[in-house]
């Protein structure tokens, strides 16, 4: 059987995804045509030059297919895993071509690794992780599963981050220690350019420098 490649998700975070999965399916010396996947499509049609239709169409395709899920979203990105599982489709992960890997790296299926993106020496990632541009992970992360972090996240050595945390746009986190990784709790939210110098409670939202629980009005 044939493989069949796809994007989930045409919005933004797709369309930027969508040049690093065809980067990604070059370097493995497969030239087979990538799809995207969204459910806002009625009928099949084209955007930026690649075939695009819903999951029912795609779903009755022929072949072995492999899906990256290029949604921001962490919620609907565990609702779509949990499909594609269920439909014994495969999670796909891609890298750009200048995407760092270092020594000892464990990263689960269905990761989004943007270029210019660096993940040091041990660290272990969960499932559908998405480390938009220019962030990187330094030694001795652990990360959870559905763990979103958008462009230029600096993620320090010996920090832990818990599932469906979502990371914002230049935020700094503070490095831990062995004995004593700094925290960011299950669902979390760092605000745009926070600066982390603890721990982060599971659900919090915090903003600023030195980051702060954002007072909810
Ligand atoms: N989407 C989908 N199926 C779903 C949920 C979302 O196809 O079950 C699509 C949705 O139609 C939209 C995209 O995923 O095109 C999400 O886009 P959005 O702008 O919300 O997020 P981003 O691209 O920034 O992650």
């Amino acid at each position: 059987m044939s493989d069949v490649f796809a994007v989930y998700g045409a919005s933004g975070c797709g369309r930027s995804l969508m040049p690093v999965a065809v980067e990604q399916l070059q370097r493995m010396g497969n030239d087979s045509s990538i799809i995207f996947i969204d459910d806002s499509l009625h009928t099949e049609s084209h955007i930026n030059n690649h075939v695009a239709m819903n999951y029912d169409a795609f779903k009755a395709l022929e072949g072995d297919k492999h899906v990256l899920i290029a949604i921001a979203n962490s919620t609907v990105r565990q609702k779509i895993a949990d499909k594609l599982s269920a439909d014994r489709i495969s999670l796909w992960s891609v890298a750009g071509t200048n995407t760092l890997l270092m020594d000892s790296v464990k990263i689960a299926d269905g990761a989004a690794l943007s270029p210019f993106v660096t993940i040091a020496s041990n660290v272990t990632i969960g499932k559908c992780f998405h480390a938009n541009l220019y962030s990187y992970v330094e030694h001795d992360c652990v990360i959870g599963d559905y763990v979103t972090f958008a462009p230029r996240v600096s993620c320090n050595g010996n920090i832990h981050i818990h599932d469906y945390a979502y990371i914002g746009s230049g935020a700094v986190i503070k490095q831990g220690t062995p004995d004593k990784p700094l925290i960011i709790g299950k669902g979390a939210i760092v605000g745009m350019g926070a600066v982390v110098t603890k721990d982060v409670p599971a659900g919090a939202v915090v903003v600023g420098n030195p980051a702060r629980l954002l007072n909810k009005a």
